[in-house]
């Protein structure tokens, strides 16, 4: 039986193209800055995302950690959403290994932070108070449904945090899925910010690794905070050569997962054991819940799924769901899953 593995785009498997760009990668030392096949990402990132750097990373959370620590000094602050990735799921880290104070502000259903929240939360110079130096959004907004951040707000933020004299940052983890469901290019959608972050290991299917871009002295800060947090890597071309294909071959067709995204939401909307989140899907994400009438829990309906038909969906809540569309499911798994709820769920 074909797992339909729908919990994340993270289990994306590397496409044949990418293990065999791995198998014959140029490899130096990296951490001597000596491995062609890094560099090459690193310059090809930057020059996509109109920014002077790239640096290639193990993960997107030592890239907002490393963006937040080259922003921020102990007791510095970062105002960002209290349903950020940041926030919620990276351990603590900004604080933990920064000292950084978070300053949360409340993500509107459409992903955004209000901007007179915003302007609100900047501090005082005043000896109470810590000081203020960072404001970090991100796009797609995950816990907001996978949903687009537009242009013109991103502009706004990006206008104000200059005048403020603030440092703007984007955690862009599926920045090319806003981009593909957005009609500004990724180049566009990064104008604003300094700095930023964007997974290769989604929806680009490359195996591991993430890409943080910006000004050549960010960088150069940055580097030296990868190497503090144990991020420097060696033949790290082996990698990097997975990346080059997912930005040559795997941007302009995530479009594709948006379209099965919304067709897999058609046909689950026909469920009546379902009650779909408005709006859903608005990339590659479909967030779902049980409706009133299902007597068993979420955690069932999961296990049954798996075990009965191999299709794994992620628990967002004790009675809601997380689908999520990618490189490797098809037209014919979006059929199958449809058909498994219905037989579950009528
Ligand atoms: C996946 C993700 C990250 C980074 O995750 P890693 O697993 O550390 O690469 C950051 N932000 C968002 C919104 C994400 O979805």
């Amino acid at each position: 039986m074909k797992i339909i593995d729908l919990r994340s785009d993270t289990v994306t498997q590397p496409t044949p193209a990418m293990r065999e760009a791995m198998a014959n990668a140029n490899v130096g030392d990296d951490v001597y800055g000596e491995d062609s096949t890094v560099n090459q990402l690193q310059e090809m990132a930057a020059e996509m995302l109109g920014k002077e750097a790239g640096l290639f990373l193990p993960s997107g959370t030592m890239g907002n950690l490393i963006s937040v620590l080259a922003h921020c000094g102990r007791g510095d602050e970062v105002i960002l959403g209290n349903q950020s990735h940041i926030f919620r799921y990276e351990t603590g880290g900004i604080s933990a290994l920064g000292g950084v104070h978070s300053h949360q502000l409340p993500n509107q259903k459409d992903g955004t932070l209000l901007l007179e929240d915003i302007e609100e939360a900047v501090r005082w110079d005043d000896a109470h108070e810590p000081v203020t130096r960072l404001i970090a959004l991100e796009n797609t907004q995950n816990k907001c449904g996978g949903i687009v951040l537009p242009q013109d707000y991103l502009n706004q933020v990006g206008d104000f945090a200059k005048e403020r004299g603030l440092a703007l940052h984007l955690d862009g983890a599926r920045l090319f899925n806003a981009a593909a469901a957005s009609t500004s290019s990724a180049k566009e959608l990064a104008t604003p910010f300094d700095s930023l972050t964007f997974c290769l290991s989604k929806g680009l299917s490359a195996p591991v690794g993430s890409v943080l871009c910006g000004s050549q002295e960010f960088i150069q800060k940055a580097h030296r905070l990868r190497k503090q947090l144990g991020g420097g890597m060696r033949q790290a071309g082996i990698l990097a050569a997975a990346g080059i294909i997912a930005l040559d071959e795997m941007v302009d067709r995530l479009g594709e997962d948006h379209l099965r995204a919304r067709k897999l939401a058609k046909g689950l909307e026909s469920v009546s054991g379902l009650i779909l989140d408005e709006g859903t899907p608005h990339t590659n994400m479909i967030f779902m819940r049980l409706a009133e009438h299902i007597e068993y829990p979420g955690e069932k309906v999961a296990a049954h799924l798996h075990k009965a038909r191999g299709i794994r969906i992620s628990l967002t809540g004790a009675r809601s769901f997380r689908l999520v569309l990618h490189y490797w499911i098809d037209d014919e798994d979006v059929e199958k899953t449809i058909a498994a709820f219905k037989e579950l769920l009528g």
